[in-house]
């Protein structure tokens, strides 16, 4: 039924579509349904319209739209969120994909990039001068959500995270005002903007700084089951000592057969010489089944992933900071893992260390610094009646490992769960950002992400108001 509300709501589009560069895209138009679809194919939200945007004014109009409309607001920049908030039901989708502008400076060493990039794209136009920042670790991950949130990749041991490379932004403010944004020009929201999501405005540009990077020794080293225990005691050790320019990270899942497995993929971002000699313990202490380390182009490295996470499968992601690898952690791991409903699940240690552990916990609003492990439960499976085993299978092991995990997350893990959790992936940042979200988005305009409310925290950790 078409109410009157509705129908000057969408005489209100159609105006909005004449005052915009890019196009508005609502239901019934062919591309709706694409464009409304996100990496997780558990998210099916239905947006009033989609504003395709293609430049910051687009983004500032379809902001002043929804805020006069009365309109919730998402912000879409890769779309591989697993909590799916890039799309809302009946908002303003403003979707950034298309807005790749990139230049890559290869005497500063700076690249300015477009919210609408992935990875992939962002590497390699960096690798073409043999430059690298460090980003994640799949190539279709866009560089917004990731840099946003803090952003562990490959080279986080040797250069910090994406968020601790970010030199500048560009950001559209809840009012509409278009701020460039870095340490001297409004020095609280570029803390903010380094961990602290999507929280204070929509970004329109982000500067990064650039590092000579690759070829890399990157691969990936299988150990039978019957020696996990020792491999993930070993390895952990091996790490504690390791050089700033190795990051690994521990696999575990089953193979086609339902045979649970074990892998460690490594990355060396420093001379293959010293790689081979680094790793050698790696290989000589337990002697890995497979081995494909070798060396490899960086962009070759990102894209390794890929095929194991197409778009459109079904994701229920459980995740925490993993400190000690001890004998309790390593015992309920191997239990819960060849337990998993679906071959394509897995569960992730990705290591966080190096020069992304050392930076203080307040520098930036990404609190979480310390030598360990970004644990993720990832259940993937294909087919919706399988939903309910591996939402269960992956709720199992976290509420099994939560007494070996920290009280904390990566915010750019975290689904749908509630404001304690919030809390915990921002941690001791919490207050600074509720100061942040306070000034520069008080009506709570970008609500829809791991939210931190702009009311202030009293005794007793109540809102007052
Ligand atoms: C298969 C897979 C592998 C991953 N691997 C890694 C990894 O190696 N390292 C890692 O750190 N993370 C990794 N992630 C997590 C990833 O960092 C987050 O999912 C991230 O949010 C993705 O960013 P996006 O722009 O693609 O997401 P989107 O879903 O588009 O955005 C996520 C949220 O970020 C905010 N946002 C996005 N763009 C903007 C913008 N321009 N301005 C303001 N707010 C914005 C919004 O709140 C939005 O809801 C992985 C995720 C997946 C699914």
């Amino acid at each position: 039924m078409v109410t009157i509300d509705s129908a000057l709501r969408g005489s209100a589009l159609d105006d909005l579509g004449t005052r915009v560069r890019g196009r508005v895209i609502r239901a019934g138009d062919p591309d709706y349904d694409s464009a409304r679809a996100v990496f997780n194919g558990m998210i099916d939200r239905r947006p009033a319209a989609i504003l395709r945007c293609m430049d910051p004014t687009d983004v500032a109009r379809g902001i002043g739209f929804a805020r006069n409309h009365d309109l919730v607001i998402s912000v879409r920049g890769g779309g591989h969120n697993v909590a799916g908030n890039a799309v809302c039901d009946g908002g303003i989708m403003l979707d950034l994909s298309l807005m790749k502008k990139l230049s890559v400076d290869s005497d500063t060493r700076v690249a300015v990039a477009g919210p609408g990039l992935t990875l992939g794209e962002l590497d390699r136009a960096t690798q073409r001068h043999g430059l690298a920042t460090p980003l994640g670790v799949m190539s279709g991950t866009g560089i917004a959500g990731l840099t946003l949130g803090g952003g562990l990749g490959w080279l986080n041991g040797r250069y910090g995270l994406a968020c601790d490379n970010l030199l500048a932004a560009d950001v559209v403010t809840a009012d509409g005002q278009l701020l460039q944004v870095g340490p001297d020009h409004y020095p609280d929201l570029f803390w903010a903007l380094r961990g602290g999501g999507g929280n204070f405005g929509v970004v329109t540009s982000f500067s990064y700084g650039l590092y000579p990077v690759g070829p890399v020794l990157a691969g990936g080293l299988s150990y039978p089951w019957s020696q996990a225990p020792e491999v993930l005691r070993f390895h952990d050790d091996f790490l504690a000592t390791a050089p700033d320019e190795l990051t690994t990270a521990v696999s575990l899942g089953v193979d086609a057969t339902g045979a649970p497995a074990l892998s460690i993929a490594v990355c060396w971002s420093g001379s293959p010489e010293d790689g081979e000699r680094a790793l050698r313990p790696l290989r000589a202490v337990w002697s890995p089944s497979t081995d494909t380390v070798g060396l490899t182009s960086y962009v070759a490295l990102q894209s390794a992933p890929d095929t194991s996470f197409p778009t459109g499968r079904l994701h229920y992601w459980k995740s925490g900071y993993l400190r000690d690898m001890t004998d309790g952690a390593i015992q309920t791991l191997l239990e819960h893992v060849p337990q998993m409903p679906s071959a394509m699940s897995g569960v992730g240690l990705q290591r966080l260390h190096g020069a992304a552990g050392r930076v203080p916990p307040d520098a930036t609003a990404f609190p979480h610094r310390a030598d360990q492990y970004d644990l993720v439960i990832l259940a993937q499976w294909a087919d919706p009646l399988e939903s309910s085993r591996n939402i269960a299978w992956a709720r199992g092991l976290f509420d099994a490992m939560r007494p070996h995990l920290q009280d904390a997350v990566y915010v750019n893990n975290l689904g749908a769960e509630g404001p304690e959790r919030v809390r915990a992936a921002y941690g001791p940042n919490y207050e600074r950002l509720a100061e942040a979200k306070r000034k520069y988005d008080p009506g709570n305009v970008f609500r829809l992400n791991q939210n931190v409310p702009p009311g202030a925290l009293g005794v007793g950790g109540v809102l007052t108001r």
